[in-house]
């Protein structure tokens, strides 16, 4: 199971990659959307966390380009934000993410978040 995970913050993404690998994911680390996005093209994933905030192409523009893509409109995707506030959260839904979790997370409930979508948008 391969998550793509797309941050520009060194300590976040670290965090991510140390705690999904630790959980048994397979991780594709990228520090902006366009890196995420060439990756996804080039590579695929089955599941994506993603930061909004990011230089060159943001989460929204990502998730954006990942909901209007044949191959990827089924991509289960997770957002991952500072920002807590209810209108992103809001914007970010209509965008089509799955799920939302603000930071700082609980390293646990990122796991138990990330099965959920695995459960029941694969089916597993
Ligand atoms: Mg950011």
């Amino acid at each position: 199971m391969k998550v793509l995970v797309a941050d520009d913050d060194n300590t976040f993404r670290t965090l991510v990659t140390e705690i999904l690998s630790d959980a048994g994911y397979e991780i594709s680390a990228h520090e902006n959307g366009r890196l995420a996005w060439e990756n996804l093209e080039a590579e695929g994933a089955d599941i994506a966390v993603l930061d909004i905030n990011m230089p060159e192409m943001d989460g929204i523009e990502l998730l954006g380009k990942i909901r209007a893509d044949e191959r990827f409109k089924s991509l289960p995707v997770l957002l991952l934000t500072i920002r807590a506030f209810t209108e992103d959260q809001v914007q970010g839904y209509e965008h089509g993410a799955d799920d939302y979790l603000t930071k700082p997370f609980d390293n646990d409930v990122l796991v138990a978040r990330i099965k959920v979508l695995e459960r029941r948008i694969l089916g597993k």
